[in-house]
């Protein structure tokens, strides 16, 4: 069971959409559902050869965490982000876990794929701290807004007219705390599910110590970071499209099959990339090749095996 061999290492970080399908199937069965179909398409890769590193979003499976949190707020206690974060890891590695266990069995592989729960060091003086910008949890009215900003500190914006939300730091992930384990683990051939929401960030204190912080961190760049630190061959990433394009969603529009590390840097500065979506992958890939990595790609579940073999897909090379 579960001997290494000695393959590539892959870094697939799996987008939202490989576990909620649509807003009509956000149930925890649906969710299953969804990543029994994204990891029999890992499995294929496995099949291929590859070692893999699955590292995927929370985004969603936090707001839940929030929403219950708030309902019950009379009753139990709040959930700090970085409780949310270990939270989901740990659900949605079980989800994969079983997964990718019945797919095995079912394929007849000697294959096991563990979790790791895992903690990604940001700097406790990333310009993210003073500038707090993701929004999360529901949107609240003014009123409730500003007395959470004066009981519990939180940074609040006013988002287009919708209503009033919190908004969190979104610092850089410098340093993957369990590398070694996550390293040893897929060296020994185990399938590693690991850095799940971009990893829990954390930060050192004056003694050195671990401290959970009240922030997120982007899955993109957590993969990314990844991606460098195991000396990954490839870095995946998936997501709704089966390509990236240029002028996206308009009349003009180019479906990508291939850029350079250049075209990239040039194409994210001409505006082609959307905020908070396709720009913060095509940034992480950008520090990924600028790090020395290989090869990215980008495309959807569905379409990992066509893609490896060229026939689709946007691949990113230095
Ligand atoms: P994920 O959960 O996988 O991170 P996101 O919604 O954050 O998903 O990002 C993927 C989305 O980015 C795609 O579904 C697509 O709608 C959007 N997108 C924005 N700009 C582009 C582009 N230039 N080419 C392709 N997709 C783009
Ligand atoms: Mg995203």
């Amino acid at each position: 069971m579960s001997h290494a061999n000695g393959g590539k290492i892959a870094v697939v970080a799996v987008g939202g959409n490989s576990l909620i399908r649509d807003k009509t199937h956000q149930t925890v069965p649906d969710q299953y559902a969804a990543s029994v179909e994204s990891m029999a398409r890992i499995t294929d890769m496995i099949e291929a050869g590859w070692d893999v590193v699955i590292t995927h979003g929370n985004g969603p499976q936090v707001g839940f965490i929030l929403r219950r949190t708030e309902l019950a707020i009379h009753e139990l206690h709040p959930v700090p982000l970085d409780y949310c974060g270990a939270d989901t890891q740990g659900a949605i590695g079980y989800m994969f876990q079983r997964a990718l266990y019945n797919e095995f069995h079912k394929r007849g592989l000697a294959k096991q794929a563990a979790t790791v729960i895992t903690q990604a060091l940001v700097d406790r003086n990333d310009p993210a701290f003073k500038n707090p910008s993701k929004p999360i949890g529901s949107f609240m009215d003014q009123a409730t807004a500003s007395q959470h900003s004066q009981s519990e500190g939180w940074a609040v914006v006013e988002d287009a007219g919708r209503g009033w939300r919190r908004v969190v730091p979104s610092p850089l992930p410098i340093r993957i705390v369990e590398r070694d384990a996550i390293e040893s683990l897929i060296r020994a051939g185990y399938v590693v599910i690991s850095n799940g929401g971009g990893g829990i960030p954390v930060i050192e204190d004056d003694q050195g110590n671990l401290v959970g912080v009240e922030a997120v961190i982007d899955k993109d760049f957590g993969g990314a970071l990844m991606a460098t630190s195991i000396n990954a061959e490839l870095f995946l990433i998936t997501t709704a499209v089966e390509k990236v394009a240029l002028n996206y969603n308009r009349p003009d529009q180019r479906w990508l099959d291939r850029m350079t590390l250049g075209e990239a840097r040039q194409y994210l500065d001409e505006g082609h990339f959307a905020k908070g979506s396709m720009e913060p992958k095509i940034r992480a890939i950008i520090g990924y090749l600028e790090r020395g990595g290989q090869q990215a790609l980008i495309t959807d579940p569905e379409n990992i095996g066509r893609a490896l073999a060229g026939e689709t897909g946007t691949w990113i090379v230095p």
